[in-house]
């Protein structure tokens, strides 16, 4: 192998990527089952981007008004518009309770009732009788609930001894044939090349809202698990989906809260008008984002935006009184204050539809296990492999993710992976097996040639092209016409990587190289995304297709699959909806229909 790198070789039962929710769940799980698990993270474990989380996480607790879970699994599947896999989504519901009850055993400082309960508010889409009260599910702790979580599941990894790699970049997997034997990373600090060896390999590396120009996630979102699972020639599921925030920060894009418009906050236009009335008139500004977001764009379309330019919509709590916003609002009046300048409880806050979710990633099972389409098996496992969080597509959201379902789905298939990595470990029951020669030769080519690239094209510049082209072209509204330009555009880009130039040729602490590594990841999540948009020929969820506005169950009631080149050339193909329930206790969720 060219170049003087230094490997260093590791060997353990399992190996998390990633430190975030999802990642911390899932360590900490495997470390208690006595599994020798090693954490490896780009960024301190309280850095990730589930800290930022401020809203909440559902369970139907019941402490503030009657709850069932099966109302909310009903919910959920109805806000996925029926693209989510009923099987999962009713794991997930029905774990929800005891899952918030051992994060409170955990120590997780919830807010409480007057007489000591954890509180729940409500939150877009979440209703009582199949949709016909409203809900008080979405625990919280203030508006810093994702603050609270992660730093409460840090404290129970370092409890269970787990063993972390901190600022260490995961570059690409180690695959063997079918089966995924570990996973190759950079230490950032060192300079040094570490090769991990493991019967199992979690992808806990969160979303790539960064492939967009406007986004609320952190500068690190950038698909890193969901680009080492394209390059290893596995494909990505429902790309297509891509969630808008209807309440980001005008110009900053810093995210606002759904749990404003869940104490009373509400938007207007230049009007002054309360518009959700006339879109949603039972949910108003509580209906689920894809519909709030498309609501907000169409005032705008049509000139009723606030604001000199009229682009941007007011966001209201000033009639919430200081001590509302103090007690359970109180990151938001600072965040408002910084980013907008704004006054909250005087002035309305600037706001904006921004991209905030994947719904889309890696296919898995309700294990946590990734799959793949093989000789006609659209639930193939790949062995060795496991994905959770937002890298992953479960499928529990489907076209669109209800708000507090993440920190969710974070803890529950964290937890789920945790029990499944026991049972195959103890399955295999002896040492992790030496790697094949060569194994980690395709990773080291990867980056050693990323290192030495001496194009003509900064990372920077790329990468802006791509976040402007996916911003215009993959948007809130969207039409075949405006799909197929962008999807030229960004083969162009694509080609335009072959010409990226990094100057920094040294190993330690190279941010130039790591930008580069990451832009190649979000490079591919971008071209599977708006290749699979312009495919699909309906409106679901958050893709909303002008010109064919209502939704197909016909023809696209089907998730799709893509696969990506080395050139980034995308090979789309499907695997069906899951429209069976685990058990017996729920019957499943027809289209459009109300049941039970
Ligand atoms: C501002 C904001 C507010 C939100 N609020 C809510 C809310 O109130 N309720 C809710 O349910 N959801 C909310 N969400 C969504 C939810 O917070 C996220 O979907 C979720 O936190 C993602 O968690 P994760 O564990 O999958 O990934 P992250 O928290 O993003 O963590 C990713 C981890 O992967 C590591 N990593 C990535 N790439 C590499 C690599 N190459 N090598 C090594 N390590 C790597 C990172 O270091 C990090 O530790 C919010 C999201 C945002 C952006």
């Amino acid at each position: 192998m060219k170049g003087d790198y230094k490997i260093i070789d590791h060997a353990y039962d399992v190996v998390v990527v990633g430190a975030g929710g999802a990642g911390l769940r899932a360590t900490f799980g495997m470390a208690e089952k006595g599994l020798k698990t090693a954490c490896v993270t780009k960024v301190f474990p309280t850095r990730s981007h589930t800290v930022a989380a401020q809203g909440g996480i559902s369970a139907a607790l019941g402490n503030m008004g009657e709850d069932d879970w099966r109302w909310h699994m009903y919910d959920t599947v109805k806000g996925s518009d029926w693209l989510g896999d009923q099987d999962a989504i009713e794991y997930m519901c029905r774990e929800a309770a005891p899952a918030i009850i051992e994060l409170e055993h955990y120590g997780v400082p919830f807010s409480r009732t007057d007489d000591g309960r954890i509180y729940q508010r409500p939150f877009g889409g979440m209703t009582t009788h199949f949709g016909e009260g409203r809900a008080q599910r979405t625990c919280a702790a203030a508006d810093r609930t994702g603050h609270a979580i992660l730093h409460t599941l840090y404290q129970q990894a370092l409890r269970h001894q787990a063993e972390f790699f901190v600022e260490y970049f995961a570059t690409d997997l180690i695959m063997d044939g079918e089966t995924c034997r570990g996973v190759m990373a950079l230490n950032l600090l060192e300079g040094t090349i570490h090769r991990f060896n493991a019967h199992l390999v979690v992808l806990a590396t969160g979303g790539y809202g960064r492939s967009y120009f406007s986004c609320t996630s952190a500068h690190t979102c950038t698909g890193d698990g969901n680009g080492m699972v394209l390059r290893a020639g596995l494909p990505l599921q429902d790309m297509e989906f891509v969630q808008f925030h209807p309440t980001g920060i005008y110009g900053a894009g810093c995210l606002i809260t759904e749990g404003v418009r869940g104490e009373g906050g509400y938007l207007t236009n230049a009007k002054g008008e309360r518009f959700m009335e006339r879109y949603a008139p039972n949910a108003k500004d509580l209906a689920s984002r894809d519909v709030v977001s498309r609501s907000m764009t169409i005032e705008i379309n049509e000139g009723r935006g606030v604001g000199p330019k009229q682009d941007h919509i007011h966001l209201h709590l000033e009639h919430l009184g200081p001590e509302v916003i103090h007690e359970r609002l109180p990151g938001i009046a600072e965040t408002a204050k910084i980013f907008a300048g704004v006054d909250v409880s005087r002035e309305p806050i600037p706001v904006l539809p921004t991209v905030h979710y994947n719904m889309g990633g890696i296919p898995t099972n309700h294990h946590g296990e990734v799959l793949t389409l093989k000789d006609g098996d659209p639930d193939r496992v790949v062995p060795g492999l496991m994905a959770i969080g937002e890298a992953a597509c479960v499928s529990v959201h489907g076209a669109n993710r209800l708000g507090s379902n993440s920190l969710l789905d974070l803890v529950v298939f964290g937890r789920a992976a945790a029990h499944r990595a026991a049972e195959i470990v103890s399955g295999i029951g002896a040492d992790v097996r030496p790697l094949p020669d060569g194994a980690a030769d395709p990773a080291l080519e990867r980056l050693d040639r990323l290192r030495n690239a001496n194009g003509n094209r900064p990372t920077a510049s790329i990468r802006k092209d791509m976040q402007h082209t996916m911003q215009r072209y993959a948007a809130v509204f969207r039409t075949g016409e405006t799909l197929k330009e962008g999807c030229e555009r960004m083969d162009e880009i694509m080609d335009s990587f072959a010409e990226v130039h990094v100057s920094d040729r040294s190993l330690v602490w190279n941010l130039d190289l790591m930008e580069t590594l990451e832009l190649e990841n979000l490079l591919g999540c971008a071209v599977a995304t708006i290749r699979s948009a312009l495919n699909r020929e309906e409106s679901r969820g958050a893709h909303a297709r002008e010109d064919h506005p209502e939704r197909d169950d016909e023809h696209w009631m089907k998730h799709t699959l893509s696969w990506v080149d080395h050139q980034g050339r995308v090979k789309l193909d499907y695997r069906p909806v899951h429209m069976y329930t685990l058990s017996d206790d729920v019957d499943v969720v027809p289209p459009k229909a109300r049941v039970y």
